[in-house]
């Protein structure tokens, strides 16, 4: 490291120490939730315990589950390794709650890439387009809900769900900071009691102190290769709010009669209750990482969002790089400074589902995991790289300063 950089690294030591204690504290007080949930579930080894086949009776399972709803001030929740990742449960949550003929309404823009299929913004057969489910966007307004234009909208009760994202996905938008989505919650509640609130988690679980569903929201989605997994989960999701609907969502991922019944855990259990319980510091590993770049690229005299004192919704970093050069090359900084497939160097490539060329780079123990470190972005101006992740601040800070001398 030169001596410049060095410089920089022990201000950012100094001057991030404030921060660094808020994330503390909410550390804290999440890792006092999953403690007690822990507690008053009585988990013990016989917990930790598998089956296979159709999975019946499997008391690992159903008190992960009981834990979770627990820890996120849910009636009850959904944790399957069933579901391939959060996609994957956002779809079931979606199929359960919507019939012909209903809409499905977006009140924060255009959702993550990977709902285009499943809403049917492209032709595909299998989409909720296809059964007849119409859906209806309203676009945030500098950064936070139209609130008007979405009370008007909903007090024509002829909406059946309402979808709010939480992270901002690939959009160049603020995340939604829980106190925006309890005002929005609670004005819609004033005109219609009826609606499905559902909200898009990912990326925003012990981030702060609370959850969504403990806001009024009716449902939540999210994956456990991100948050909630604690970077040992090795797949899955979790779908937690109201019985009534996780009920529905569990007779869609099985079958109508099974529901929550059926589901082996094939060896998982352990892994998913000792993710959940290191989950709170790794959330927070994560924030510390986020920061420090926030506050490194911003000195280097990059744009970046959220700035390193700004309120945090979720542990994304933004950087932008105004050109593609820097931005390849910090992704492969991230990718060089990671303990796993160190010697990769990921390229721009065309992907599945992206309009533009993508670079990712993870160097990950889970394959895709992006509570991990990780970097990736969409090749086009103003060449944003999305960063997230860090199992520890101190494997984060590495691998960042690994990324900065990259493209110094
Ligand atoms: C990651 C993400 C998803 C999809 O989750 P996967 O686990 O990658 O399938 C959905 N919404 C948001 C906002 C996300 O960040």
């Amino acid at each position: 490291m030169n001596e410049q950089l060095q410089k920089l690294v022990k201000q950012a030591d100094y001057d991030l120490q404030q921060q660094f204690a808020k994330i503390d504290l909410a550390c804290m007080r999440n890792s006092e939730k999953v403690l007690n949930a822990f507690q008053k579930n009585k988990i013990a080894e016989v917990h930790f315990g598998s089956t296979t086949g159709y999975g019946y009776d499997d008391i690992g399972r159903d008190t992960i589950e009981r834990v979770f709803a627990d820890v996120l001030g849910a009636e009850d929740a959904l944790v399957r390794t069933q579901f391939i990742s959060g996609t994957h449960a956002i779809t079931v949550a979606l199929f359960a709650m919507l019939r012909p003929g209903d809409t499905m309404l977006s009140i924060c823009g255009k959702p993550y890439d990977t709902l285009d299929s499943i809403i049917g913004f492209d032709e595909n057969p299998s989409s909720l387009k296809a059964y007849q489910i119409q859906y209806e966007q309203i676009d945030l307004v500098e950064n936070d809900f139209d609130i008007p234009k979405i009370v008007e909208r909903v007090a024509q009760k002829n909406v059946k769900l309402i979808e709010i994202q939480r992270s901002r996905g690939y959009a160049l938008r603020y995340s939604l900071t829980l106190d925006k989505i309890e005002k929005v919650i609670q004005a819609i509640r004033k005109v219609n009691q009826e609606v499905i609130i559902m909200v898009d988690n990912c990326y925003g679980e012990f981030v702060d102190e609370k959850e969504p569903v403990a806001l009024g929201a009716d449902i939540m989605v999210g994956s456990l290769i991100k948050n909630l997994g604690g970077g040992l989960a090795p797949n899955g999701a979790y779908i937690a709010g109201r019985k009534d609907l996780i009920n529905l969502a569990a007779e869609r991922l099985t079958s109508p009669g099974q529901g929550k019944e059926v589901g082996p855990t094939l060896g998982i259990n352990k892994s998913i209750l000792q993710g959940l319980y290191m989950a709170p510091s790794v959330v927070a590993s994560s924030l510390k990482t986020a920061i420090f770049t926030s506050y490194m690229l911003e000195k280097l005299g990059y744009k970046v969002q959220p700035k390193f004192d700004e309120k945090r919704a979720d542990i994304v970093q933004t950087i932008e790089f105004g050109n593609e050069e820097k931005l390849v090359k910090y992704c492969q900084g991230i990718q060089s400074g990671s303990a796993i497939d160190s010697d990769s160097v990921p390229m721009p490539w065309d992907m599945p589902g992206y309009t533009d060329k993508v670079i990712m780079a993870a160097g990950a123990f889970t394959m895709g995991s992006s509570i991990e470190l990780s970097c990736d972005a969409p090749i086009r101006p103003p060449y944003v790289a999305f960063q997230q992740g860090a199992l520890t601040y101190e494997y984060g800070k590495l691998g960042v300063l690994k990324a900065i001398e990259n493209i110094l």
